[in-house]
Formats: C-alpha cells, sequence, structure tokens
C-alpha cells in the first residue's frame, strides 16, 4: 500500500459505514425524478430532491431541452468568452435579470462555479469577505480563491456580524456573502439587519439564492428571499442556481452591468470552463418561463410544506428553525442519521443523512425536502413510518414523548 492510500485508508469514515451495513449514498436512481423513484428494482418516495417544483420531467422542460440539442448539438466546445456563446446563453441571461430585477446577469455551467468564480475575485488583497459559518462549500471555496482578508461570523447572528464589521478598516470593500436559505437546515437568513448593518459600515451584500428561487417571493413569484423582505435593491450580487427549482444544472449572478461586465472579464470558471450545454440552458429557461406563467406551483409547494411542517411538530421532531420546504430532522448523532435513513429506504422513504463536514458533528441530520407535486397521503406515509422509527430509536424531543 502506498503512502497515500494508507493515510486515506486511515480517515475512511465511508469504509466504516459500508463494513456496519449503512453505507446511505450513491443510491442509483433507474426511473425519472419525480415524487417516487425506482431504486433497486424498487419504488421509493423521493424526500430528497431539490427540484421545489417538480419540473424535471415537465413535458415542456424536456422538449425545449430536446429541441436545443437538436438545434445547437450535445456539449459547448469552448467556454463563453471563447467560442461558446450561443444567443440562448444571452437570452437566459436577460430575462434571469429582468425576473430579479438587476440590470445584468451571467450563466455558469454549475451554481458551484458562480459562487466560487464570483466570491474568488470581487475583492481584492485588502479588502474583506463576511461570511456567515453555514455558507455553502461553494462559497468557501471562493473564500479559499480569493486573496481577500475573510471573517466568518456566527450562523445567522446579527451581533456576531457587527464584530466582524467593526473589525474592517472603513475605507476598504466589505462584501457580506449569505445564502438566503440555508441548504441544510433550511432557516432564512435575517436580511432586513444584513442590510441595515451593510448601510451603517458601508458594506455590499452578495445573496446565494440557490434554496429561495422558485420557493420564496411575494405573492409566489418566486424570485427569492430578496423578494420577499423587499430588499432586492439593497443586494449588490444576486446568485442562483438552476439546479433546483429550475429542473437543470447550471447557475447565475445578477448585478448591475458595471459589476457583471468585470466578472465577465475576471471570473476564472467562467472564462476557463466550457459554457452550460444547450440542453441544460434551454430545460433552465423554459422551467423559468413555467415558474414565471404559474405561480400555484409555488402556492402548492408551501401548502405541502406546510402540512409536513406541522406533521413533524406534531410527531415531536427536532427540526430546529426551518421556515422553508427544507426540513432538518436533528439526530446529533452519525451512526443513528446511517442507520435511519438506512432503515427508511428500506421502508420505501428516500431522505439524505446530513453528517460532518456539511454540519458541525454535534448537529448531524436527516434532511427531508418536499416538492410542489407531493400529495398529503405521501407526507403522512413518511410522517407515519419517520414517527415510528423516531420514537424506537428515541429521537423524538423528551417534551412530546412524555405527554
Ligand atoms: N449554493 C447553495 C446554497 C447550494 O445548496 C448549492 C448546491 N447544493 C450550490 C450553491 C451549488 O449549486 P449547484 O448544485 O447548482 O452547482
Amino acid at each position: 500500500m502506498s503512502l497515500l492510500s494508507e493515510k486515506l485508508y486511515r480517515y475512511d469514515a465511508a469504509r466504516n459505514a459500508r463494513a456496519a451495513g449503512i453505507y446511505p449514498y450513491f443510491r442509483e436512481i433507474q426511473s425519472d425524478q419525480d415524487t417516487e423513484v425506482i431504486i433497486n428494482g424498487k419504488k421509493v418516495l423521493m424526500f430528497g430532491s431539490n427540484a421545489y417544483l417538480g419540473l424535471t420531467n415537465h413535458p415542456k422542460v424536456i422538449e425545449a431541452s430536446i429541441a436545443a440539442i437538436r438545434k445547437y448539438g450535445t456539449g459547448m466546445a469552448g467556454s463563453r468568452f471563447l467560442n461558446g456563446t450561443l444567443d440562448i446563453h444571452v437570452e437566459l441571461e436577460r430575462k434571469l435579470a429582468t425576473f430579479v430585477g438587476k440590470e445584468d446577469a451571467l450563466v455558469y455551467s454549475t451554481g458551484f462555479n458562480v459562487n466560487q468564480g464570483v466570491v474568488g475575485c470581487m475583492t481584492g488583497r485588502e479588502d474583506y469577505i463576511i461570511w456567515d459559518e453555514l455558507d455553502h462549500a461553494s462559497i468557501i471555496e471562493g473564500n479559499r480563491a480569493s486573496l481577500s482578508n475573510k471573517l466568518k461570523f456566527r450562523h445567522n447572528d446579527m451581533e456576531s456580524l457587527e464584530k466582524q464589521l467593526q473589525k474592517c478598516e472603513p475605507d476598504k470593500v466589505k462584501l457580506i456573502v449569505v445564502d438566503g436559505v440555508f441548504s441544510m437546515e433550511g432557516d432564512v437568513t435575517n436580511l432586513p439587519e444584513i442590510v441595515r448593518l451593510s448601510k451603517k459600515y458601508n458594506a455590499n451584500i452578495m445573496i446565494d439564492e440557490a434554496h429561495g428561487l422558485g420557493v420564496f417571493g411575494k405573492n409566489y413569484n418566486g424570485k427569492g428571499v430578496h423578494d420577499y423582505f423587499g430588499l432586492t435593491e439593497h443586494m449588490d450580487l444576486i446568485m442562483g442556481t438552476f439546479s433546483k427549482s429550475l429542473a437543470s444544472i447550471g447557475g447565475f449572478i445578477a448585478a448591475e452591468e458595471a459589476i457583471i461586465d468585470y466578472l465577465r472579464h475576471n471570473s476564472r470558471p467562467y472564462i476557463f470552463s466550457a459554457s452550460i450545454t444547450p440542453g441544460a440552458t434551454a430545460a433552465a429557461s423554459t422551467a423559468l418561463d413555467i415558474l414565471i406563467s404559474e405561480p400555484e406551483r409555488v402556492a402548492n409547494l408551501w401548502k405541502i410544506t406546510n402540512y409536513a411542517l406541522d406533521g413533524f411538530r406534531s410527531l415531536g421532531c427536532e427540526i430546529g428553525h426551518t421556515s422553508s420546504p427544507i426540513i432538518p430532522l436533528f439526530i446529533r448523532d452519525n451512526e443513528k442519521t446511517f442507520i435511519i435513513t438506512r432503515t427508511l429506504f428500506e421502508e420505501g422513504i428516500f431522505v439524505n443523512p446530513v453528517v460532518s463536514p456539511a454540519v458541525a458533528p454535534k448537529d448531524t441530520l436527516i434532511r427531508f425536502s418536499l416538492m410542489a407535486t407531493h400529495t398529503k397521503e405521501q407526507v403522512d406515509i413518511a410522517l407515519d413510518k419517520i414517527g415510528k422509527l423516531f420514537r424506537k430509536m428515541g429521537v423524538l424531543t423528551e417534551n412530546v414523548e412524555k405527554a
């Protein structure tokens, strides 16, 4: 065994879980991705998807994607900068900018690339990036790529944010970067207070709307958390992904023209990686049209989300501060989290285990997520199985167990 494999062998938690028969990852889906999927030839209810609007198998989205492949081909053999810009890329950028209420937008091949490529190049050596400790891994990668000073604040803790802002030199750029909806715990960033502090300390704000797009916004418009709070004009940069509500892959950044033009010529994943494929571009664009023209989908998502939230609360599950279709069921123990994931899977319920480093080891959880297309009957089945298993494993909150 080489030194490298010996070293990696020592740290392989995955191998231990496999040996214990509780390895919960890489389950192969053999069907389309609706609220029910087929895995190992067996139907399971899908409560682990980010396709919040249930659009991945919408006929119009599929047809648009096929038509784009027929017209433009399957792949882009170059980056946007050189030979990789299509008319449908530019059209989608205009549509997205108008949708979120900014002057311009850029489309990247993945949401991960957006955060890495924007956070990584917006600020200089003497400037500051101030970020929430539960921000997505792609923002953290952006931090790593950036030469700026990085200051982390405690999750959604505004005193902690203010303390970090006080440490910054007043005449340097200060970019606050937050998730609109936190991807693992489903809680929403305290945007009104962040905006207030940004004014007080002359800071800029970038919001990641990966899980806000298609979910939050006034009158079910799905524009995101910035719109829900009516604070769009105070966002310097709005980021979103196509891999969740928009049923595709890719992502975007929207901002004023000068910022977008800077990114267009400086953001490395935009310049040095092949551009988003025609099929993915057309799928995202059509899913966005459906989101705009059918707000009832967002309304349905909220109906089923509220139904599930009530259900988990009355079961006595610990669900933290979520107020979104992402429902964390805190287990606070790695092994139990894996066992529960596995057992529920055997009983026909797909949920995702979330362990360190995605969350702190003491905060391990089962991530249960909803789609607009889930029915109450499907949620009832899940609640019943989860309630019974959690009771047996002793992971319901004490108060409710005593009641
Ligand atoms: N930001 C957040 C908050 C996310 O949850 C994710 C993906 N889970 C990303 C960015 C990256 O997006 P993508 O999967 O589209 O690359």
